[in-house]
């Protein structure tokens, strides 16, 4: 069993290639740049995806939240690129397959639900685009569909902001909570924080590769959680207080308003179908998940 992993040097991506390890398979990464057991897009474009490969997965993604990036139009478009055009490239492929992989698999947002104080969401949620990151994601999503009589099941797991000792926000915010610094985004952080465990997504990408009546969209999210209870749980792992937040100002003058959005203000998303689908998490509730993340 191969699979077929674009942005797998990530932080989810190396999460993913080790639970595929585990259980047995080989993993070929698609990257910008070669390197071991790696091919690059170039090589997908040329070739088209390797024959023994039974499972795509795109996790592929400029960080939006790149601090050291400014959210000028040539940064959009690399975000908006490295997500929309590798999904194309991996769906293409896989048209052009003559041995089509089973599943194909890919990563979305739920920056796709607007965000809303009261509202809960859930898979079959209307959506509508009312911003740049919400039409990314369905533009994102759309490039993964297959033609509907194609053999390849499909699966697409809208993720919420990923927790793990290393990488992502926990990363970011390791070193300020370590040292008593931490707090609130936002004076109040009554905003929500759709959020999961990175072995619980790797868990579930798993959960999907490996069962055939698994399909269409799944929530890649855990119990539904504050800014708050984040920073409550976070800084109590550490033993630490957590008694200075930070105001929306300075994270709209750091990130820029688009993107300050994502941690200013939040969706309360339920993972109906993932758990209807079977799926059995690690770390549902955040204090558990933030204890990990510092043991
Ligand atoms: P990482 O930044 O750790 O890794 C993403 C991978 O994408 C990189 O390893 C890189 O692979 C590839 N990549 C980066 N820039 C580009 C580019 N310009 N063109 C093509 N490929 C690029 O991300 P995560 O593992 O944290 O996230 C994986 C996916 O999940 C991303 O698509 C992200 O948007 C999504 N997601 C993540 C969340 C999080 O909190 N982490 C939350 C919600 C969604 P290489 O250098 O090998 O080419």
């Amino acid at each position: 069993m191969r699979a077929l992993i674009g942005g797998g040097t990530g932080f989810v991506g190396r999460h993913l290639t080790k639970a595929l390890q585990e259980k047995g398979y080989k993993v070929t990464k698609v990257s910008r740049k070669t390197g071991p057991d790696t091919i690059t897009w170039k090589d997908i474009n040329k070739n088209g995806i390797p024959d023994d490969v039974t499972a795509v997965v795109n996790l592929a993604g400029a960080n939006i939240l790149n601090p050291l990036k400014r959210w000028n139009q040539a940064y959009k478009d690399e975000v908006v690129s490295s997500r929309v055009e590798t999904t194309k490239t991996l769906a293409n492929a896989i048209v052009s397959s003559k041995i089509p992989p089973k599943v194909f698999a890919t990563i979305s947002g739920v920056a796709i639900y607007k965000p809303n104080p009261t509202l809960q969401y859930t898979e079959d949620s209307d959506v509508e685009p009312y911003d740049f990151l919400s039409q990314l994601v369905v533009d994102w999503e759309q490039a993964a569909k297959l033609p509907e009589s194609h053999s390849c099941r499909q699966v697409t797991v809208r993720s919420g902001v990923v927790l793990g000792r290393d990488g992502g926000m926990i990363q970011q915010l390791y070193f300020p909570f370590y040292l008593g610094l931490g707090g609130t985004i936002g004076l109040r952080g009554d905003q929500w924080l759709p959020w999961i465990h990175v072995s619980d997504l790797a868990g579930i990408f798993m959960h999907a590769i490996n069962n055939d009546n698994v399909r269409g969209i799944l929530n890649g999210t855990a119990e539904s959680a504050t800014n708050a209870d984040f920073t409550k749980a976070f800084a109590g792992a550490l033993c630490r207080p957590a008694i200075f937040p930070t105001p929306g100002f300075v994270m709209n003058i750091v990130f820029g308003s688009d993107r300050a959005k994502v941690i200013l203000e939040g969706q309360n998303v339920k993972p109906q179908k993932t758990l209807e689908s079977g799926y059995q998490y690690k770390y549902f509730d955040v204090k558990s998940a933030c204890k990990n993340c510092v043991s």
